[in-house]
């Protein structure tokens, strides 16, 4: 019997006897693993997803007691068509594959999507002419369907609006990223993947050619185990893990900003006021796409995210951002009064860009130049990290 098999046979015999089983009391029949994956947000479910369909004695260890209850479950939701990273960039080139990845994935299990399209509305006759240089960069990174709309036109698709013309993006959609997450988990899991929530690693450590784990469990009990091969998949705490494996973060470029991003919402009576997502015309090389007009799934419409630099995670919105927002709305949309604004959630990005800083990358390396083989770092993986998630777990697949 391999560990994997003793493993699901403990779990039976235990199972009905505890309601609360701690990890470590029954790993002690497992000593060495393969791949330990670090965290299970998309990025962390889609590579243990991905990985094992050829690789065994997989591991993927998340503090929380849920997959997703971080940024991967704070954010638009929106499926990016990879429009203004410049081009060669990973994010460009994830987002576009990723893109397509992710639209056959979601159709493959039946998931809820909707291609909806994205208007990029100029609303000043100054903004028109930026609208050409996001489509130009559009075309450099392989996305050749934009399609200028003229202002007669734009009021057929949204007849609300006010709008000189606009860039319409056929191929952005919206998605349900908890059935999506959930759907990577049951692959993971039917590949004998071993998922353990309420993990924290506190501790690695180089030891004759493996990583020593070190894991503290709810309980605030720990244990220990060999990897061969660790993926560093921690979100907003990828820094901090590349510390505890002792990279000097700093130097290595791998600094982490928190880039909060806040949403309010609109009142029910505004439902399906339009069918495809609403983004302001942006600089391409801003921080964030601007604030925007968010679409779930049935119809409702959230304003956001805004962007600002903050030093804890907190996921509060302040109520007195209320105007920001009604600012950015209230330039399509006339009509909407700021007091039918509601706060609503946020999240937070991690991200590499700091204040004043020009366009950061993904960073998705293998550490064996700092004295780390068989060490994977992904670090500042911000948007369009939910897009991207399939292709990235591919690319982190033949790195392994
Ligand atoms: C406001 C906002 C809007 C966004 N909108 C979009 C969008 O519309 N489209 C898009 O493509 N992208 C979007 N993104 C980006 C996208 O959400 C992220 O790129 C993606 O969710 C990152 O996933 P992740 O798995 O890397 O991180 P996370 O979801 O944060 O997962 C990391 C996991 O690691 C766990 N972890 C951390 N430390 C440890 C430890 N020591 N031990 C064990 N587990 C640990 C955490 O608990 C967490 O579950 C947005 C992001 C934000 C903040």
């Amino acid at each position: 019997m391999d560990w994997q098999e003793k493993f699901q046979v403990s779990m039976k015999q235990l199972s009905g006897l505890l309601t609360l089983i701690t990890f470590s009391s029954i790993f002690n029949l497992m000593e060495k693993v393969t791949i330990t994956i670090i965290g299970a947000g998309v990025i962390g479910l889609a590579i243990a997803a991905e990985v094992s369909k050829k690789r065994k004695d997989i591991i993927l260890l998340e503090k929380n007691e849920k997959f997703g209850q971080e940024t991967s479950s704070r954010n638009s939701e929106v499926i990016h068509a990879g429009i203004y990273y410049p081009e060669n960039s990973l994010k460009a080139k994830f987002c576009v594959e990723g893109k397509m990845l992710l639209y056959d994935f979601l159709e493959k299990y039946s998931l809820p999507y909707k291609r909806c399209g994205k208007f990029i509305v100029a609303v000043e006759k100054n903004e028109i002419e930026k609208l050409y240089l996001i489509k130009e960069q559009a075309s450099k990174n392989g996305v050749d369907d934009l399609k200028f709309i003229e202002k007669n036109e734009l009021k057929k698709f949204i007849p609300n609006i006010r709008g000189k013309s606009a860039l319409f993006s056929p191929s952005t959609g919206i998605f349900d990223t908890y059935k999506f997450m959930q759907t990577l988990e049951t692959i993971a899991k039917n590949n004998k993947v071993l998922i353990s929530y309420n993990s924290e690693v506190i501790g690695i450590e180089k030891v004759n050619g493996n990583y020593k784990i070190i894991v503290k469990e709810q309980d605030n009990t720990t244990f220990e185990f060999l990897s061969e091969i660790v993926v560093n998949c921690a979100g907003l705490y990828s820094e901090k893990i590349a510390q505890i494996v002792g990279i000097n973060t700093k130097s290595a470029g791998y600094k982490i900003y928190y880039g909060k991003g806040e949403y309010f919402s609109l009142p029910g009576k505004y439902k399906n006021l339009f069918n495809s997502l609403i983004y302001p015309v942006i600089p391409l090389n801003s921080k964030s796409l601007g604030i925007h007009t968010v679409l779930d799934l049935q119809g409702m419409i959230r304003l956001g995210p805004n962007i600002f630099y903050v030093k804890e995670i907190d996921y509060s919105v302040d109520e007195s951002h209320r105007e920001e927002f009604y600012n950015a709305v209230k330039r399509y949309f006339p009509f909407i009064e700021e007091d039918e604004l509601s706060p609503d959630m946020a999240g937070i990005r991690p991200k590499l860009q700091g204040p004043g800083d020009d366009f950061k990358d993904f960073v998705i390396n293998e550490e064996t130049d700092k004295g780390l083989p068989g060490f994977i770092n992904l670090i500042g993986i911000d948007s369009p990290g939910l897009t991207s998630s399939l292709k990235i777990a591919k690319y982190v697949s033949n790195k392994i």
